[in-house]
């Protein structure tokens, strides 16, 4: 379908952007298209006007500078992915630029666009919040505030920013030594997107976890921080026990509207919010994460009692087509199927 007849204006300030804005109603800004174009060949966006922000150089930076990464609100995923400064400040910013979409999205899409357009299965929004980053938000005279991610993100494509205000940049603390961190998720096979996301970020004394940001999101309208599972890690030792053990309390955090749709229900997204978790936390402490994994989802889907001993590493040519048959089981066929799912889930983390 064709978009709906708008006007079009190129700017190259922030201060020229917001006085358009705020002088013609229903105008919207556009960045690198790749969230508002689809949404106007829906006719699912009206705007009056589109104006195009893409040439603000100003918005393009990113410096890092006394503990905090500053990425201006154009600064392209890819240019997040490749930016050394970024990688040795807060690692876990370039692995999640990295894994968004395709190089045409990374190429095209900007972190600002990704945030305002705050879509369930963008990565950026539970990654951020577990991050602790503030967005940098300018309106009409220069007024500039900033925002916490919980009041950032309001719901579903809503966020606080208001009709005649700019994000112009995202600023995110630089790790401490003892911290590591980790994104897994359940992407979308077609787009990318996080059919469900964990985010952690983990301050570590040894083995012993002192403090835990966790967030998940693809499944929520919001992302949503775990509370409980960051309570159970606090003060424990990370080994394999005390993180099953943590990640099964993300339940307690959850809510009541876990999102369901055609691909996935909400479930099958419920009982996946764990074994992210849980994923995320065997990535940070080395442990044999892969096959822990496929044990996790045997644990969350068919409550399998897992052994924390018993877990096995995943040896990927033990996956083999099953032996051909005149007359193939019913039940070598289902276990080869479900055996395909999980491997599905290994390549795409
Ligand atoms: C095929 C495909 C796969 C994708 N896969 C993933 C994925 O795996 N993970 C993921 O997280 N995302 C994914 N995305 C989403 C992608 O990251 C976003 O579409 C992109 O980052 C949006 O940025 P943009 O610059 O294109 O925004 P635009 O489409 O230009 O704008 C989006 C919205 O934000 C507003 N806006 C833009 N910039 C500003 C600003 N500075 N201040 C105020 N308002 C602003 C616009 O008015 C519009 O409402 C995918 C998208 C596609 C098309």
């Amino acid at each position: 379908m064709f978009a709906p007849k708008f006007d079009y204006h190129k700017v190259s300030s922030v201060a020229e952007a917001i006085q358009l804005l705020s002088a013609n109603d229903g105008a919207k800004f556009i960045a690198g298209g790749h969230s508002l174009i689809p949404l106007l060949k829906l006719r699912l966006a009206r705007p009056t006007a589109l104006i195009d922000i893409g040439g603000i150089a100003d918005l393009k930076r990113i410096t890092v500078n006394s503990g905090t990464v500053r990425i201006g609100a154009l600064a392209t995923h890819w240019d997040i992915a490749a930016s050394h400064d970024v990688e040795r400040a807060c690692s876990m910013l370039t692995q999640v630029a990295g894994g968004i979409g395709d190089p045409q999205v990374r190429n095209r899409g900007t972190i600002g666009g990704n945030v305002v357009h705050a879509d369930p299965a963008s990565d950026w929004p539970a990654v951020l919040t577990a991050l602790n980053a503030r967005f940098v938000i300018q309106g009409p005279g220069g007024a500039s505030r900033t925002a916490a991610p919980g009041d950032f993100f309001l719901g579903p494509l809503t966020t606080n920013l208001a009709d005649n205000e700019l994000l112009t940049a995202v600023e995110v603390p630089s790790f401490a030594a003892n911290q590591s961190s980790e994104y897994a998720k359940i992407a979308h096979p077609a787009s990318g997107y996080a059919v469900v996301g964990g985010a952690v970020v983990v301050t570590l004394d040894g083995d012993r976890c002192t403090a835990a940001s966790v967030v998940v999101g693809g499944l929520v309208p919001a992302p949503v921080k775990a509370l409980s599972v960051e309570r159970a890690l606090t003060g424990e030792i990370l080994n394999v026990e005390n993180i099953m053990a943590a990640s099964d309390q993300v339940a307690n955090d959850l809510g009541g509207e876990v999102i369901g749709d055609f691909y996935a229900s909400a479930e099958y997204r419920r009982a996946m919010a764990a074994v992210e978790i849980r994923h995320a936390l065997f990535h940070i402490t080395g442990e044999a994460h892969i096959g822990s994994r496929a044990v996790s989802v045997l644990h969350a889907v068919q409550d399998v009692t897992v052994e924390s001993e018993a877990i096995p590493v995943f040896d990927p040519s033990s996956i083999a087509d099953p032996a051909p048959s005149s007359q193939p089981t019913e039940s070598l066929v289902s276990e080869h199927q479900s055996r395909k799912r999980w491997w599905e889930f290994w390549r795409r983390s």
